[in-house]
């Protein structure tokens, strides 16, 4: 029988967690032939919920789920870990300015990253959906110089599916029709979701489209702004399809892009498509064996250039933001 891939969840009490584990435990993230070990990583006072998940996880005996352990203790959480979910996060509350939301999530990601360097198994992947994600990332990463800097993610999968769909209901295709769409920059406000490169059935997406004000008007907006519109519209966040995008970032990670295809992945820029290198950006990849690389030779027109620049200059200043915290 095949060892279990160790699986560290961070935040595993809270609403992503709720929505994660099942899906994980039933062998979703992996495949349905890779056996699972849980470790759910929770600060004291969600330990006792992270319990009662796993009294649940327990009630579905699921065949590939191999274990489950639960700690407030990181070194614990990350011993052996291949994959990490990073999911606890310090969410930014009223009147909290961004340099108080970036310390407040520098106590948390750099020692997870530094138990992550000490302590997790050699091919460890990484995925940070904890907002900022991007910036997290940037910061467990620096904690953890022994680990290689390309396994540290940021999740923006979830944008890359919003946009999809927007855009299948904008043309009547099937999203499954619609392959080669880009997420650039930042999981934030200032992302931009790129269709020139985009195909529908084969044909290019924007000329389909064809209509340059819907997509600076309406879908870039739409794709932007989904989450506030599903808290106004549930009373709560979205929590299961930042669930799903954990699953399918992950998945494809380590399954592999369909050929034709690529996906959207926040990771540490090599200097494409002039994003500085070592900021945590959104870019077009392709998957093979575990492994992704940036998709090259993209003709990035004016549109696209302005809006990618915008989105790469926040991040450069958050990441400039944490340097004078200390926290890389
Ligand atoms: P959620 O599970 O709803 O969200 C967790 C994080 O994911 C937040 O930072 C949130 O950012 C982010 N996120 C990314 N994409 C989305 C999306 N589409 N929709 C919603 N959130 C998204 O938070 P809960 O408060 O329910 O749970 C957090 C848990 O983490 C708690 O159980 C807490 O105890 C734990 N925690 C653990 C820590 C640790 O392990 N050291 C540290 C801090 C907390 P945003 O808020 O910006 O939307």
């Amino acid at each position: 029988t095949r060892t279990p891939v160790n699986v560290t969840v961070t935040g595993a009490a809270g609403q992503i967690g709720y929505a994660l584990l099942f899906r994980i435990a039933s062998g979703q993230l992996l495949g349905a032939d890779v056996p699972v070990s849980l470790r759910l990583l929770e600060i004291p006072q969600g330990l006792k919920a992270a319990e009662g998940t796993a009294m649940e996880l327990d009630d579905c005996a699921f065949p590939l789920l191999r274990g489950i352990e639960i700690t407030d203790d990181a070194n614990a959480a990350f011993s052996g870990a291949n994959v990490a979910l990073l999911v606890g996060a310090r969410p930014r509350t009223k009147g909290m300015e961004r340099g108080d939301l970036l310390s407040a999530n520098g106590g948390i990601f750099k020692p997870q990253g530094k138990a992550i360097n000490d302590h997790a198994a050699d091919d460890i992947k990484v995925l940070v959906v904890g907002n900022p994600a991007n910036t997290n990332a940037l910061i467990a990463q620096a904690a953890a110089p022994d680990v290689p800097a390309e396994r540290f993610t940021a999740m923006t999968r979830l944008d890359h599916n919003r946009a999809i769909s927007q855009l299948a209901a904008k043309t009547g295709a099937a999203v499954t029709d619609i392959k080669r769409l880009t997420i650039w920059g930042n999981h934030s406000a200032t992302q931009y979701p790129d269709i020139f490169h985009a195909e529908i059935a084969g044909k290019n997406a924007a000329e389909t489209v064809n209509d340059e004000q819907w997509l600076a008007d309406t879908f870039i907006p739409t794709v932007a702004k989904r989450g506030a519109a599903i808290i106004e519209a549930r009373g709560a966040s979205s929590a299961a399809s930042a669930a799903n995008a954990a699953i399918d970032h992950v998945h494809t990670w380590v399954n592999g892009t369909p050929a034709g295809d690529w996906t959207s992945m926040g990771i540490p820029s090599d200097g494409s498509y002039g994003v500085p290198e070592g900021i945590i950006s959104s870019f077009p990849v392709t998957t093979k064996d575990g492994r992704y690389e940036i998709v090259q030779g993209l003709d990035i027109n004016d549109f696209s250039r302005a809006r990618i620049d915008a989105s790469v200059k926040e991040l450069t200043e958050e990441r400039d933001a944490v340097r004078e915290l200390g926290l890389l």
